[in-house]
């Protein structure tokens, strides 16, 4: 493998943007080498600028349920952009992924559709606080919304990769009314409840944390939450962004039996274009402008080509053959890395088609018991696999994806090399 081409553009790109980025985690800061530059998807594959391919299992973050350029999703965007790339004005493609999403996820009996997830994250706090007249938001230790001011506070992806735990730039004042609770810890969360749950608009959570290592949470403490929240009169946000249309059509809701206020979601519900949502109960989401007296408004939000993109992806999940397909592949690689995981000291956590390789057994359900020392080992790890053509997120903190693109015998190879690398790590 070369990466004389990729290490050329990042030059250049390092002149022109903060460390040739867009995004911090893409800078392989935590893993070694450059970044790959790439230059094209198909299928499961990546395919770099110097013409080598790797399987993806980062898939941009989670959007990629399908794989890299699937034809029927390809074809909506082309059919839809010859017509225009964006109105500013009402258009049917919006309905058609409003009733894909309302038809399939629990008490979304109506939502709004924004840009990105931090967006929809950002909103749906807001919606909670003007529609309780409350201002306290509970978020937890390790899961990550989104970088708006408020919710930038323990948070996980890049701010654990980067070793902060929160932001330079953010007044104390915007994180004033946003408190902090560890992940499966019952006795906090009922004692501020006892304490300030009079006052507290919304608690909201990852029900499947999966930005600081996949931190699999009991059913019960979600149950918990929801009981919680629905005696002392506050709003759940189930913030579904990347396990929203990965884990079923109902998500981690349906998985769970938890039902949520509102909940919101990215990645997938955009197809692999830049899309978020937020949705819930009506008489909350009626209190949005222009019904209501909370303002939420986007130029590009809803925008008929990112519209057509969500609802042709959502259109090919609708069967469900696919969420079996990622659940079957995900046994397999379980099945295989699993035991060897285990025995070098290491676990494999995995939930459908997410998975975590934790440098550390038991797989930890809590930040706070993430053990920084492993992410050396998984940054070895990483270099082998890049060498072998098996493309992970560059950052020990980051979980990784299968899609649909994928054959069994890619699974079994990517099993295979994570195994040796584990070995040898
Ligand atoms: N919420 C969760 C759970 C996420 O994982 C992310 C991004 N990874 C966001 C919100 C923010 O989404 P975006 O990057 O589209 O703004």
């Amino acid at each position: 493998m070369t990466r004389q081409r990729s290490a050329e553009l990042y030059r250049r790109a390092c002149e022109l943007m903060p460390a040739g980025v867009n995004s911090p985690v893409r800078a392989f800061g935590s893993v070694h080498g450059t970044p790959l530059y790439i230059a094209r998807g198909e299928g499961a594959h990546l395919i770099d600028a110097d013409g080598q391919r790797y399987l993806d299992c980062c898939g941009s973050w989670g959007p990629l349920i399908l794989g890299h350029a699937h034809p029927e999703v390809l074809a909506a965007v082309e059919r839809t952009a010859r017509d225009g790339l964006t109105f500013g004005a009402p258009c049917a493609p919006e309905i058609a992924l409003a009733e894909l999403v309302t038809a399939s996820y629990p008490g979304c009996e109506m939502v709004r559709f924004v840009s990105s997830g931090t967006e929809a994250v950002m909103s749906a706090v807001r919606l909670a606080r003007g529609f309780t007249g409350r201002d306290l938001v509970v978020k937890f230790n390790g899961c990550y919304h989104g970088h708006s001011d408020a919710l930038l506070v323990a948070g996980g992806s890049g701010l654990v990769t980067f070793g902060v735990s929160s932001s330079a730039g953010i007044p104390q004042g915007a994180v004033a009314d946003t408190v902090v609770v560890s992940l499966d810890d019952d006795d906090a969360l009922t004692a501020l409840f006892a304490e300030r749950g009079d006052r507290i608009a919304a608690v909201l959570i990852e029900p499947v944390p999966a930005n600081a290592g996949l931190l699999l949470q009991r059913p019960e403490f979600l149950r918990r939450l929801r009981d919680l929240t629905r005696e002392h009169g506050a709003l759940l946000i189930l913030d579904e962004v990347i396990s929203g249309f990965r884990l079923g059509l109902a998500g981690a809701a349906g998985l769970y039996g938890v039902t949520p206020d509102l909940a919101t979601f990215g990645k997938i519900i955009g197809g692999g274009m830049p899309v978020g949502a937020f949705g819930g109960r009506r008489d909350i989401m009626q209190r949005l402008a222009p019904l209501g007296d909370v303002y939420q408004a986007g130029t590009l939000s809803g925008n008929p080509v990112a519209m057509a993109a969500g609802a042709a992806t959502l259109n090919l999940l609708a069967d469900g053959r696919v969420f079996r397909q990622l659940e079957d592949l995900g046994q397999m690689l379980e099945a295989r890395v699993a035991p060897v995981a285990a025995a070098t000291g290491a676990a494999f956590a995995r939930l459908g088609s997410i998975f975590w390789l934790a440098m550390q057994a038991p797989a930890p359900r809590r930040v706070e018991d993430v053990r920084r020392e492993g992410m050396g080992r998984y940054a070895d790890l990483h270099g082998r696999l890049l060498e072998q053509g098996f493309y992970l997120a560059p950052s020990g903190w980051e979980v990784g994806f299968l899609n649909a693109a994928m054959t069994a015998t890619d699974v079994a190879s990517l099993g295979d090399a994570v195994v040796e690398g584990l070995q040898r790590a």
